[in-house]
């Protein structure tokens, strides 16, 4: 009978080449389970020879890596995918990341009279200016934000009620439903409405002394048609103002820019600016959705409550750190000079259909003489924001898409082949359309078609 193999020998055999930048401790741990299971498998019987159990090891090795946080080609069309890390930054948020990370910084230093100051203020100053309003502030993400504001308005005995439309009571991705958010910040939800039709006398007849807030939420990833109605933001400000309510709403992404105006096809994406002006005391959006920023939860509103909300005990464990500040104070920089163009989730939206072809046609013309397992044509596609954002618009695209079972092998289905393509450096990723797979070429950056060419070429060899 063979006998199980030694941690070591395993580790020897797969050389340092092996190890392909992973810390030995993490590898040698892998080599340990997989020897586990094979004894468990084996259970008396003859164990398989030397070189199965190292490829097995090297499998396991390879889906180790492939769990490491790193850069991947997008070739979804989705701009702000939140799988593969919504938005991508502006060189100038890059550069200030790296300026940031890597010493000392005025974080929380006045350099004027050289004393402790307050953090983040020069970039608070700037966004509510974006906003158009009296102040602003920033927490970790958008639902921070919201846990913020309801723990702040409901903190009191008597008044925990926050009313919200029957209609928006959205569950947002995995695992964040505004009924479950409510519920974890100490609120009671008291449902407004109907499902389709909600309106200003709904929330006044609901008004009563345990409301502590109304609550206005960005339906964001779905869309209603048919006998609808909800109320004008301005509406419900109103009757906020008139019963001494306070007034929230939660934006999810909200868009710096007019949404519509940036490409065909694109509805308009309800701004923090309109939140404002409406009459809203508080709005929350996101940072890395399409406003294109580093994760992170934006505040704007009512100098008053802003700064109630930045004295509460909770912020401290809810603010961002230097990094995020960083990146953000250089993004919202770049829309206050006009030069939101070079925000990449913008550049992406406004590239001409025609450029992207272009692209297309020069990724085909470069690999056009070379023996491939598929046919590679160029289609036309549609583009989405993603980031539950416009459910309901598109944008025209372009992608390259393969037609694998044209090709030499005939063997390769376009599943596969998108599997060869993830197990790349860089991973490529892409979709699958009627058994085809498609790469769009709208979320992959120009610099990076080189790259998508070599990984083709990669993934050709198998
Ligand atoms: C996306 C979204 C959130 C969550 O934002 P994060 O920044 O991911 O925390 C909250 N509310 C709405 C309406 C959203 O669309």
């Amino acid at each position: 009978m063979r006998a199980i193999p030694s941690v070591e020998r395993l580790l020897q055999a797969l050389g340092p080449a092996g190890l392909d930048g992973l810390p030995r401790p993490a590898v040698a741990a892998v080599v340990r389970r997989e020897l586990t299971g094979l004894r468990a498998a084996a259970n008396g019987q003859d164990l398989p020879a030397f070189d199965t159990i190292l490829a097995r090891v090297r499998g396991a090795l390879d889906n180790l890596r492939r769990a490491r946080l790193q850069p991947v080609v997008n070739g979804t069309g989705v701009l702000v995918h939140t799988n593969l890390g919504r938005a991508p930054l502006a060189p100038t948020a890059v550069g200030a990341l790296a300026a940031l990370a890597a010493g000392y910084s005025n974080l929380e230093y006045d350099l004027g009279p050289g004393e402790r100051g307050s953090r983040a203020g020069y970039l608070e100053r700037n966004l509510a200016q974006l906003c158009h309003a009296e102040a602003a502030t920033v927490v970790n993400n958008c639902a921070a934000a919201l846990v913020l504001i309801l723990r702040h308005f409901t903190r009191g005995a008597r008044r925990k009620e926050v009313l919200i439309s029957r209609g928006e009571l959205v569950q947002i991705g995995g695992g964040f439903r505004i009924p479950d958010v409510l519920a974890a910040s100490g609120a009671t939800l008291r449902e407004v409405g109907t499902t389709n039709h909600t309106g200003v006398a709904d929330y006044a007849a609901a008004l009563g002394p345990g409301t502590a807030l109304i609550l206005k939420v960005h339906r964001s990833n779905f869309y209603q048609g048919g006998f609808t109605a909800a109320p004008a933001a301005g509406g419900l400000a109103a009757l906020a103002r008139t019963a001494r309510v306070p007034f929230a709403e939660d934006l999810g992404s909200g868009a710096l820019v007019p949404t519509e105006r940036q490409v065909a096809g694109l509805a308009h994406e309800r701004t923090p600016v309109e939140a404002v002006r409406d009459g809203v005391d508080v709005v929350c959006f996101s940072g890395d959705k399409l406003l294109g920023g580093p994760q992170a939860g934006l505040i704007a509103g009512k100098a008053k409550t802003v700064a109630a909300l930045r004295r509460e005990p909770f912020f401290r464990a809810l603010r961002c750190d230097k990094l995020v500040l960083g990146a953000l104070q250089a993004t919202v920089d770049l829309y206050l000079a006009g030069c939101e163009g070079e925000i990449p989730v913008l550049a992406m939206l406004r590239t001409p259909t025609a450029e992207l072809r272009r692209r297309a046609e020069q990724i085909i013309a470069t690999l056009g003489k070379e023996e491939l397992p598929w046919r590679l044509t160029v289609t036309d596609s549609r583009a989405q924001t993603g980031g539950g954002t416009m459910p309901r618009s598109s944008v025209a695209s372009v992608a390259l898409e393969f037609d694998s079972t044209m090709g030499g092998s005939g063997q390769l289905t376009a599943n596969g082949l998108a599997a060869r393509l993830r197990a790349g450096t860089p991973p490529v990723i892409g979709y699958v359309v009627r058994g085809r797979l498609r790469l769009d070429l709208r979320t992959v950056f120009p610099h990076q078609d080189e790259t998508l060419v070599a990984a083709l070429r990669t993934a050709s060899a198998g």
